[in-house]
């Protein structure tokens, strides 16, 4: 036993799906073993060595949890960062394991708490046990005294602390093993990716949108972007930031696939046939359009915006409304009702605001008119429209599209 590193993983919303949790489950467990992927997994054909061990990263899936066995020299740090990242987990415990008997439990505690007494310095704690298995003959508060009682022999340093103990060794009795561990190292939560079909981000550089494409990946959406340039009024750096930005996402939504269209020729269209204060509201309005069409040809059931309410003059109940009524698809804004804080304080979060912050050039930044309207009226804005080739701006801008694989 314990020739590797164990470490539990619980399932978070996706142990509430009824009938389907099996099938969430699997997704978990294909993208925690997704995300330990190059460091080497174990296969269902890895023979196993004479300890009956495999080479490799093992996950597997058990009642209703999901066990992670990794060789000793992948450092523990490592596993964690990694696993807690995945959408669905709500937490983690490095753990170690024993056979389900009360002397072989209370051998291997009183193990696991010399090593926390020499790493974390403890000098108290308390027992709690669980029993999964009821077949199991003593009860839970029997187990936890005597274990308590023979971590006490063992470890003479310590005393109990039902209060405020410095460790809390929880002892969970399983019918085959039993897993003892102090923490519980909080997941993201969420649903797996991969459990609610697919979507596209309008992805500029900005704070807002990459917090948005990672609201939706964490509901298991998975998630293809779509950015917008102005080149050459935009450079290649901003360009270059936005891919980065993107990648930052993928190291939680997996490899992204990102569509880059050049809309200038579209924004000097406008700007040479419309009135200046309606610049912002026809270029969104041409951003949907050809995102539409692009989500249609990748399968994407949904588009996904970084907008927030009230937040600037394109971003009026009004401004929101004029924006949706060119598309039929459904546009999901997940920032909608939040405050400028605190998307600011979730990109922190999750580590996009650092590079969303770098200053760089956006589209939307360009022909940016000196008073947008704030309240547009959707039979203006079709006038408008009816002086421009839309099919033809937009099929052009769709056929120039270029495409960039996002890795993590
Ligand atoms: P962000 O921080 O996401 O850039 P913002 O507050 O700057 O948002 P806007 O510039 O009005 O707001 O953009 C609103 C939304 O429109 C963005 O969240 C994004 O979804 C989309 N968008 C804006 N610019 C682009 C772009 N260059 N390419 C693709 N989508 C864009
Ligand atoms: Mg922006």
């Amino acid at each position: 036993m314990n020739e590797k590193n164990i470490y539990i993983v619980r399932c978070g919303e996706v142990a509430l799906k009824g009938m389907n949790k099996p099938y969430f489950e699997k997704k978990l467990a294909d993208r925690v073993r997704n995300s330990l992927a190059d460091l080497g997994l174990a296969g269902s054909r890895t023979p196993k060595d004479e300890d009956g061990q495999k080479k490799g990263v093992e996950v597997k899936r058990h009642q209703g949890l999901i066990y992670v066995r990794s060789p000793k020299d992948i450092p523990e740090d490592e596993i964690i960062r990694r696993v807690s990242k995945v959408f669905g987990v709500a937490s983690v415990s490095p753990a170690v394991e024993a056979e389900s008997d009360l002397d072989m439990i209370g051998e291997e505690a009183v193990k696991f708490m010399n090593g926390l007494i020499e790493k974390k310095g403890i000098k108290t704690f308390k027992v709690y046990a669980k029993r999964a298995d009821k077949n199991f003959p003593v009860e839970s508060p029997d187990i936890a005294r005597i274990i308590g009682a023979k971590v006490l022999i063992g470890c003479k340093v310590l005393k109990v602390d039902v209060h405020d103990p410095d460790c809390k060794l929880f002892v969970d009795l399983r019918e085959d093993e039993t897993y003892i561990y102090d923490q519980k190292i909080d997941g993201m939560g969420g649903l797996p990716l991969g459990t609610n079909g697919k979507g596209l981000v309008l992805f500029s550089g900005g704070i807002d949108s990459p917090v948005a494409a990672w609201m939706m990946a964490k509901r298991g959406m998975v998630i293809e972007a779509m950015h917008f340039h102005s080149y050459p009024y935009t450079s290649d750096r901003a360009k270059e930031k936005v891919e980065r930005l993107c990648g930052i996402v993928a190291s939680y939504a997996g490899r992204v696939k990102m569509h880059i269209v050049n809309l200038l020729p579209v924004q000097e269209e406008i700007v040479k046939n419309c009135p200046e204060e309606e610049t912002t509201i026809l270029v969104r309005r041409f951003m949907m359009r050809i995102a539409e069409k692009i989500a249609v040809r990748n399968k994407c059931m949904m588009l996904i915006t970084g907008e927030d309410l009230g937040q600037v003059a394109s971003q009026t109940a009004e401004a929101l409304v004029v924006t949706d009524a060119c598309v039929s698809m459904p546009v999901l804004r997940p920032l909608i009702g939040m405050d400028k804080i605190e998307i600011m304080d979730k990109a922190k979060e999750i580590g996009t605001y650092e590079t969303s912050i770098e200053p760089y050039e956006d589209c939307c930044t360009v022909f940016l008119p000196k008073h947008p309207t704030t309240k547009p009226r959707l039979d203006r804005i079709e006038e408008s429209e009816s002086r421009l080739d839309v099919e033809k701006l937009v099929a052009d801008a769709v056929a120039s599209e270029e495409i960039v694989e996002i890795e993590p």
